[in-house]
């Protein structure tokens, strides 16, 4: 089994400078962590400053997104080779903020992940139903086709990982939390989908499935009871250091 997880995306957020002083505070808090993969996941233009400044920490970095190409004529997009370069080893993709407001599909993110794997970057596949979703009950439905089109073509194999984030749209930035026994029925459909993907063994040991959406200190004892569990994905909570340590100590 991988070990837990914990990714703090901190989304467009803070300045230059305030980006170095959270980053500078992680390391200082949280930068002596072994049993623990702890991710930092700052705006893209502050990717190369970070990673100069967590170089000699056990914190990692990760991008927020990245395109499906090395290089080429892709005005303002970021190279999966060039986020390698820097240093990231992790990459968020298909984030429901990128698929609500820049209209990523599911064809997008397949290529997206397929992108990082060929890289040896490790895509964090964001999937959730909205509100709307949930209320003509299709979450399940959503679900597998998120998972589906976005693992299409994916083969995982030997040393490639995979973490899958499932990250109730109507959760994330909003205070709502999910209730806990349905995150654990939505966590054993995923892994069920993943089963039918790849060998048993692929599954068990280079998969991770996450929890993404309000998470803080106040709410996260609620996931305790989640077997399948292999950490958080978080936002807000994750703008201080003392509210990312609380849920750094539960995990
Ligand atoms: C997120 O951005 O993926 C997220 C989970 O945000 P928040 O924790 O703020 O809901």
């Amino acid at each position: 089994m991988p070990q837990p997880i914990l990714i703090a995306n901190w989304k467009m957020n803070l300045s230059l400078k305030e980006l170095e002083n959270l980053a500078n505070d992680f390391k200082k808090e949280l930068g002596g962590i072994q049993d623990k993969d702890i991710i930092i996941c700052p705006s893209t233009v502050s990717l190369i400053t970070m990673a100069g400044l967590i170089g000699d920490s056990y914190l990692q970095l990760g991008a927020q997104n990245v395109f499906w190409q090395d290089s080429g004529a892709y005005t303002g997009e970021t190279s999966p080779m060039i986020l390698k370069e820097i240093g990231c080893r992790y990459v968020i993709v298909g984030h429901s903020e990128r698929r609500q407001y820049l209209n990523e599909t599911d064809e997008m993110v397949n290529k997206k992940v397929q992108a990082c794997l060929a890289n040896n970057l490790m895509p964090i596949l964001c999937i959730g139903e909205t509100s709307e979703t949930r209320q003509e009950g299709k979450t399940d439905n959503v679900l597998h086709r998120q998972l589906i089109s976005g693992l299409d073509s994916v083969n995982l194999i030997d040393q490639e990982q995979l973490i899958i984030a499932y990250e109730p749209t109507w959760a994330i930035g909003s205070g709502l939390i999910a209730d806990p026994e349905e995150v654990e029925r939505v966590f054993a459909l995923i892994r069920q989908t993943l089963v039918n993907l790849y060998p048993l063994t692929i599954v068990n040991n280079n998969v991770r499935i996450i929890y993404g959406g309000s998470v803080d200190a106040s709410n996260i004892a609620g996931f305790s009871e989640i077997e399948l569990l292999a950490g958080f994905l978080v936002g807000g909570a994750s703008l201080e250091v003392g509210k990312f340590k609380e849920i750094v100590k539960f995990l």
